[in-house]
């Protein structure tokens, strides 16, 4: 069967970070707050990914009180995510993101971003959507205050599992 998930992040920006978006670290004069590497990208499409088959978001599997992984590299959580996928007999078809900031340009950088997500999920880059708008000024992303992401994901399951 065909099986959705939907998948949502914001993270707040901070001086002194690298910013991280899709396994890409952009030139910039922020970072975005996190436990882990703060890819909100990376982390609006696990919570698609885990959603589809259903199971608990990011935080219950990453939680932000466990030491041993902060600062881990979110291409490594979503390394994580496709095994379980595996375990599950599940098989992804493909996912597609939204990224939502008024800066940097992420235009240039979107196809490294495809790259390493393609990468870390098992999936051809022609499966792995990147795209990204601003919030025309509005709101706390017009206020350039931090980054969010949305994401979908499809995967397909057999009948039995
Ligand atoms: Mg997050």
């Amino acid at each position: 069967m065909n099986l959705v998930g939907i998948g949502y992040d914001v993270h707040r920006f901070i001086e002194e970070r690298p910013l991280i978006l899709g396994g890409v670290e952009i030139p910039h004069t922020h970072g975005l707050d996190g436990h882990s590497d703060a890819d909100v990208l990376a982390h609006a499409i696990a919570d698609a990914v885990l959603g589809a088959i259903g199971e608990r978001d990011i935080g219950h599997h990453f939680p932000n009180t466990d030491e041993s992984i902060r600062g881990i590299s979110s291409l490594e959580i979503l390394r994580k995510i496709a095994m379980l996928l595996g375990q599950r007999g599940a098989k992804l078809v493909n996912v597609d993101a939204t990224l939502i900031a008024e800066q940097p340009k992420i235009g240039p950088h979107v196809g490294e971003m495809r790259a390493n997500l393609a990468e870390a999920l098992g999936l051809p880059m022609t499966r792995v959507g990147v795209k990204a708008t601003t919030n025309e000024g509005m709101g706390f992303l017009g206020r350039r205050e931090g980054i969010a992401a949305m994401a979908v994901a499809s995967v397909e399951q057999p009948e039995t599992a």
